[in-house]
C-alpha cells in the first residue's frame, strides 16, 4: 500500500490531468444523431459479432501509457469479489460467444451498490462482469465527490440466452452503461449524450477504471462521442500514439484500430464487452 500522502498527491494529480479545459473541445463535421436509428435497432452492427483483438490493452492512470499486453514488470491485475444479490452459491460460467451463449449460475447485480444503480431484472453478469462494475463505479466516487450514480442496463437475463432486442448479451460479459453526464440530478435511463452534456472527466474515469484492468474486449461507442473524449484527453496530456491502442477515432468509423470501436445505436449509452474469465474457458469463446 502506498502511504496516504502518496496516494493523495496521485490523486491530485489525476485530477489535474484529466481536470477540465475552459473551453469545449471543438467539434469537427457533427452530424446529428438519429434518434430512430437507437430505437428501432439498438445493436444492429457487424461489431457485435467480430472475434477480440489477440492482444490485451491495459491503460495505466497517466497519460501516454497505454500499453498493448502485459508489460514485464506490470503487477498482474486482481480480480475483486463482486457483490451480488443473495441465493448465489457457486461460481459464474460464461458458455459460448456473447451472440450465442449462457450463463450459469450469473451474479445478479444489486439494484444499488456504491457509486451505481442496475436498472431493470436483466442485469446478471460474470463474477468477473459485477466485480469490474463495482470496482470501477467506486473509483468514480472516490475521484469525484457527490456525483450521481452510473446508470447500469442491460447485462444478461438469468441464464444468460437471448436477450431482446441485443444480438449479444447472452453469456454475461455485455454490459450497456449510460453516458456520464453533466445534467444534475440522478439520472435513471439512458438519454442522448452529445457534446453539451458529456462528463468527459466521470466518463473517461469510469472507463480508465476498466480498460487499466485488460479485462475489456471491446467498447461500442458512438464516433462522435469518440471524438469528443479523444479530444479531451489530448488536451490533457495524451499523445495520439498514446491514444491509438484505445480509440477508432480519428481512424475512421468503420476502421479496425482501438478497443473503442464505433457501432450503430450507441449514442445514449456505451457497451463494454469483457474478455471471457480465464477459468471459463475453452467453453467461453471471445
Ligand atoms: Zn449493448
Amino acid at each position: 500500500m502506498l502511504p496516504l500522502f502518496l496516494r493523495a498527491l496521485l490523486l491530485l494529480t489525476l485530477a489535474s490531468l484529466l481536470g477540465c479545459s475552459d473551453e469545449a473541445p471543438q467539434r469537427k463535421k457533427r452530424r446529428p444523431v438519429d434518434r430512430m436509428v437507437f430505437r428501432d435497432a439498438p445493436e444492429e452492427n457487424a461489431y457485435e459479432r467480430i472475434p477480440l483483438p489477440p492482444q490485451r490493452v491495459r491503460v495505466q492512470a497517466r497519460p501516454n501509457s497505454a500499453t498493448v499486453g502485459n508489460v514485464a514488470g506490470a503487477p498482474p491485475f486482481q480480480m475483486p469479489t463482486p457483490v451480488c444479490q443473495p441465493g448465489k452459491d457457486e461460481p459464474s460460467r460464461s458458455i459460448g460467444p456473447p451472440t450465442d451463449g449462457q450463463l450459469v449460475a450469473g451474479c445478479r447485480m444489486p439494484a444499488q451498490g456504491p457509486g451505481y444503480i442496475a436498472v431493470g431484472a436483466n442485469v446478471f453478469g460474470t463474477d468477473n462482469t459485477v466485480a469490474l462494475l463495482q470496482m470501477a463505479a467506486y473509483r468514480v466516487t472516490q475521484q469525484f465527490q457527490g456525483v450521481p450514480a452510473v446508470v447500469i442496463g442491460a447485462i444478461s437475463a438469468d441464464g444468460g440466452g437471448f436477450l431482446k432486442p441485443h444480438k449479444s448479451h447472452q453469456s454475461g460479459r455485455d454490459v450497456d452503461i449510460a453516458y456520464l453526464r453533466t445534467t444534475k440530478g440522478q439520472p435513471r435511463r439512458f438519454e442522448l449524450t452529445d457534446a453539451s452534456n458529456l462528463d468527459m472527466e466521470r466518463t473517461w474515469a469510469f472507463l480508465e477504471a476498466l480498460l487499466s484492468t485488460g479485462e475489456v474486449g471491446w467498447v461500442f461507442m458512438d464516433y462522435e462521442i469518440q471524438a469528443l473524449l479523444y479530444e479531451a484527453l489530448l488536451d490533457n496530456g495524451w499523445t495520439e500514439q498514446g491514444l491509438a491502442p484505445i480509440f477508432q477515432y480519428p481512424a475512421g468509423a468503420n476502421v479496425a484500430r482501438g478497443v473503442i470501436r464505433h457501432a450503430t445505436g450507441h449514442a445514449d449509452h456505451f457497451h463494454v464487452r469483457f474478455r471471457c474469465p480465464e477459468r471459463d474457458k475453452p467453453d467461453c469463446v471471445d
